[in-house]
């Protein structure tokens, strides 16, 4: 194994977000275990630099409560079913990252003590200094939520440098790169650019907690093989949201 070198990393503890559909690979639906056990291998990498690892994974792959309103149900019952598809994503990750040889922890925000460990802040801090790779599953426990509010809450309490935002592209654009030939990266935009313009990073509630709290947010792509580890290297295509 390469010895860390956390000298020579970009930060030393750090929050990845991925969105459940991030694990789904080419199916249209649930956990394609191939692509599960590809991001786990990045993720490793980037451990074995010594980078302290914090994860939130979604669970639109599964089921979003929004989709469950949409169809007639109550949509605090819709929420705490997509919160359950958070922990589904998180064992699966774990499971991937145990058997490449990465200690790994599931964190809850809702108990379920059988499946995995409460959310206890000192607990989880402490999980990180002993180079534990933690996974916050069930979101922030509260319907009308999304995940990647429940990872920038996460972030700042468990002190991370950074929220590393994985997607299917390369940073934030004009307008959506996938149909527009001519769509712009930007190099940087601040937290005020991304809501005033509606750029779709992350959802308003999570851009303003991290503007709050002055917390980057580094937005690249999770299908560029290498493309996290670079992120930590310095290198990459990315995207900064800032202050
Ligand atoms: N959710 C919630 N509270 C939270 C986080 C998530 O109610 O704090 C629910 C919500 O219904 C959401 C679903 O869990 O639609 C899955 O999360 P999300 O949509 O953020 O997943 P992603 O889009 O990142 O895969």
């Amino acid at each position: 194994m390469t010895p860390p070198d956390t000298e020579n990393a970009r930060f030393g503890r750090v929050m990845l977000k991925i969105s459940g559909e991030a694990l789904m690979g080419d199916q249209g639906y649930g956990l394609h275990p191939p692509t599960v056990e590809r991001i786990a291998q990045e993720v490793k990498s980037v451990h074995d630099m010594g980078v302290e690892i914090c994860m939130v994974i979604g669970g639109g792959n599964i089921f979003r409560g929004l989709q469950g309103s949409a169809q007639g149900m109550e949509r605090t019952t819709a929420d705490y079913m997509g919160m359950l598809a958070t922990v589904m994503n998180a064992l699966a990750m774990q499971s991937a990252l145990e058997r490449i040889g990465a200690y790994c922890r599931v964190i809850t925000a809702i108990r379920m003590d059988e499946v995995a460990e409460p959310y206890i802040r000192r607990r989880a801090v402490r999980h990180l200094e002993k180079k534990r790779i933690c996974i916050f599953a069930a979101g922030t426990g509260n319907p009308y939520f999304t995940t990647d509010t429940a990872a920038t809450l996460r972030a700042n309490e468990m002190a991370c440098e950074a929220i590393l935002k994985g997607t299917k592209v390369d940073g934030v654009y004009d307008k959506d790169p996938v149909r527009h030939a001519d769509a712009r990266r930007f190099e940087r935009v601040t937290y005020d650019e991304v809501l005033a313009q509606h750029l779709g990073v992350m959802d308003a509630s999570a851009i303003a907690l991290a503007r709050d709290n002055n917390l980057p947010i580094i937005v690249f792509s999770l299908d560029e093989p290498g493309g996290f580890r670079s992120i930590l290297s310095g290198a990459g295509t990315y995207t900064t949201v800032h202050a």
